[in-house]
């Protein structure tokens, strides 16, 4: 595949764009891969090619239902943060920052990664003294954040009113080369290595069961028939629980809508990333102008891939008193996503009961940061059995009791 490059866009500049390539193939599937990777997400994708990169493995499917990247991973609010509390967590986060600084390089795609800086307000003192542990254990990680001061908040985002008269703004964790990224771009951008290494990427073709023998999987049914494979990779957030299902196991996960909001464009008037936790809502500002408002899950467990009204009025309820601005804004539209969450609000990298099967889920609300330390770790474990970076991920915690309980830092937050 031609590389992209300056020279290449004056290139075609001049002869009327008629010379790009397609980013990715559409092939027919094979009867049999060494490898199939169900779900396209960004997980599922960068799973596929850490494992050409790394381990040279490119006799893979990624086989994707929808189109790819139509799930989470076009969905999200794109915050990349590292600022976790427990140790696996630092790890596999910070695994993911620092690959996503140098991605657009690496795929030779812009992902437009803004390292833009992140701030988790403190509106309590619970939330006071919980994120300075945080960033006392950061620093025993070497994640590099701060705990800073109301006045330096408001130094870095003039428009937020910091002596609201419920939740005052006491302090923030701050992770300066924390930010955003282009979330549609990362899924393209590892689609089109993946085809670039010869690797299938198979879109509308639904798995519907999974074939096995003797304990361990041969294939998968799918809606364009049964492919056969010698490991299988399951990556599909939300809808884990019924891939299980097919394979006859059980996952501790639940799925549920999480939804989030875009204002109307307005003039560049926030460029750092801020979270309120407390009162649940969030919010940068796309390039596009529009602010980029994050809600809620919903209280009960469904697979509605759409937005509710009430989460307006809440999401704009919770900030409207740290930005009194948010009040004269018109919204533009809203959506849902379908995330997984599992009890201690950490992810599932793990083998299972079926040999030759794995899954890569449980990602929940704040998955898109940890797209490319998931997909090293995932293809690291399904090409030697082990990796540093999942090792206490496995499904074996929850019989074990070792959670990594990360409900201050994920279950609202993302
Ligand atoms: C509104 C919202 C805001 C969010 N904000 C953030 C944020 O700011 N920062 C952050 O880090 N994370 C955020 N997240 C979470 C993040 O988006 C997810 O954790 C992440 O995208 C999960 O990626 P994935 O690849 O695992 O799943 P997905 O992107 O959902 O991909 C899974 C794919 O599997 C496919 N699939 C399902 N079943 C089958 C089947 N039977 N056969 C074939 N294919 C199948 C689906 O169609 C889907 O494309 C947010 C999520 C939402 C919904």
């Amino acid at each position: 595949m031609k590389r992209y490059s300056a020279f290449a866009v004056a290139r075609e500049a001049l002869r009327n764009h008629t010379g790009w390539e397609r980013a990715w193939a559409s092939p027919e599937p094979k009867k049999k891969y060494d490898v199939i990777i169900v779900g396209a997400g960004g997980h599922g994708l960068a799973t596929a090619y850490y494992l050409g990169k790394n381990f040279g493995i490119t006799n893979v499917a990624v086989l994707e239902k929808g189109w790819l990247g139509g799930g989470n991973t076009g969905r999200n609010t794109t915050i990349i943060r590292s600022n976790y509390l427990q140790d696996p967590s630092a790890a596999i986060y910070e695994k993911a920052r620092s690959l996503y600084e140098t991605l657009s390089q690496d795929l030779n795609y812009n992902i437009m990664f803004s390292p833009r800086g992140v701030m988790m307000l403190a509106q309590t003192q619970a939330e006071v003294r919980g994120y300075e542990r945080t960033a006392h254990a950061n620093a025993l990680q070497g994640v590099k954040t701060e705990y800073i001061g109301p006045q330096r908040v408001k130094q870095l985002v003039p428009i937020i009113n910091i002596d609201g008269p419920r939740y005052p703004v006491l302090g923030a964790i701050w992770q300066e080369r924390a930010g955003t990224a282009r979330h549609d771009a990362v899924a393209w951008g590892y689609a089109r290595a993946c085809s670039d290494m010869g690797m299938h990427i198979i879109q509308k073709c639904e798995v519907t069961g999974i074939e096995q023998s003797g304990g361990k999987v041969t294939g998968v049914n799918t809606t364009r028939g049964t492919i056969g494979c010698d490991k299988l990779g399951v990556v599909v957030a939300g809808h884990s629980g019924h891939l299980a299902d097919m394979a006859g196991f059980r996952l501790p996960i639940e799925s549920v809508s999480l939804q989030a909001l875009v204002s109307e464009p307005i003039k560049p008037c926030m460029d750092v990333v801020v979270m309120a936790n407390t009162v649940h809502g969030y919010m940068s500002q796309s390039d596009k102008g529009e602010m980029v408002i994050g809600g809620g899950t919903d209280g009960y467990n469904n697979y509605t891939q759409r937005g509710a009204f009430h989460h307006i009025e809440e999401t704009v309820r919770a900030l409207v008193e740290t930005f009194p601005m948010v009040a004269r804004l018109k919204m533009l539209r809203q959506w849902g996503g379908i995330v997984d969450v599992t009890g201690d609000r950490s992810p599932i990298l793990s083998k299972t009961p079926v040999d030759g099967m794995f899954v890569n889920c449980g990602w929940g609300t704040g998955g898109f940061k940890a797209i490319p330390g998931s997909g090293w770790g995932f293809a690291e474990l399904m090409a030697k059995g082990h990796s540093p970076l999942t090792e206490a991920y496995g499904l074996n915690r929850f019989y074990e009791g070792r959670f990594i309980d990360e409900s201050v830092a994920a279950g609202v937050a993302h």
